[in-house]
């Protein structure tokens, strides 16, 4: 049935935004922002107008991941306008508020804030407008799914149960609320010991993964090994992609955005 005859609000659009993709973990520290921001600059390269929107309130890590900071400047009818690095345009809480004050909302201040980085930003036109979703299955991301109208949203998941189970739960989330789900990322999927040249599954082998995608009929869009360097990268605020665009490491993160 049609939303509005199963009386769900229609969702809406973002203004001067082609798609919107959500990247989406559940658990936490499992790699989605380094993924989304990877997959951000890999579509970028490949020619899309691409912005990412760090919809983490509590802990946005755009701001690291791109090495921007600062407030973000007005338009004339008082939008705020993204800042921009490696020709990816961005917003984040992060720019409005000093990374040093801890956030302590409740839930309105919350939505309010949320409002604001989804309706009152000036993109340049985008083709493709990559959400950062906070992890877990709450209010941030009950509104988005409910409220925007998404192109599709991508998964992230280590090889680890923990990991898993959340990632379903999100999987389910996405399906009632009509969401079509592109895939799944299995990130730190193996490491490669710089001493003995083996590769160690850290978090468990990909069987259970691949059983989870072909159960829930979810295609499998790629795997990134766990790696130093991807972390360091990282944390100097040059992402894989740009730090290094010929890698392996890079590939990895491309062939997945080709994918998609
Ligand atoms: P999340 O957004 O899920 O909380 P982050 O992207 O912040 O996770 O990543 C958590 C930590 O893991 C960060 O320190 C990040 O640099 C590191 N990390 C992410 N992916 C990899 C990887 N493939 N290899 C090594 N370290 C990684």
């Amino acid at each position: 049935l049609p939303r509005m005859q199963r009386g769900l609000p229609q969702k809406r659009h973002i203004k001067d935004v082609k798609h919107i993709i959500a990247v989406s973990s559940a658990k936490g520290g499992v790699g989605k922002s380094t993924i989304a921001v990877n997959l951000a600059l890999s579509f970028a390269r490949l020619g899309h107008r691409t912005g990412i929107l760090d919809t983490d309130i509590f802990g946005p890590s755009i701001p690291t991941l791109l090495n921007l900071s600062g407030e973000p400047r007005l338009s004339d009818n008082n939008q705020l306008l993204p800042l921009s690095n490696y020709g990816l345009q961005s917003m984040s809480m992060g720019y409005l508020i000093p990374a040093s004050s801890p956030i302590a909302w409740r839930g309105l201040m919350v939505q309010k804030a949320l409002q604001q980085l989804l309706h009152e930003v000036q993109w340049s036109p985008l083709d493709i407008l990559i959400l950062d979703l906070p992890p877990g299955t709450g209010d941030v991301q009950l509104t988005i799914v409910q409220q925007l109208h998404l192109s599709g949203s991508i998964i992230v998941s280590t090889p680890q149960d923990l990991s898993l189970i959340d990632a379903i739960k999100g999987i389910e989330l996405f399906k009632k609320t009509d969401v079509p789900i592109l895939g799944l990322v299995c990130n730190m999927s193996n490491f490669t010991c710089p001493g003995c040249g083996g590769s160690h599954p850290v978090f468990g082998d990909m069987e259970k993964i691949r059983r989870v995608c072909e159960e829930r009929d979810i295609r499998l869009l790629g795997e990134i090994p766990l790696d130093a360097r991807i972390c360091a990268d990282a944390d100097r605020g040059k992402p894989t992609v740009v730090a290094e665009p010929d890698s392996a490491r890079a590939r990895g993160y491309s062939d997945i955005a080709k994918g998609v």
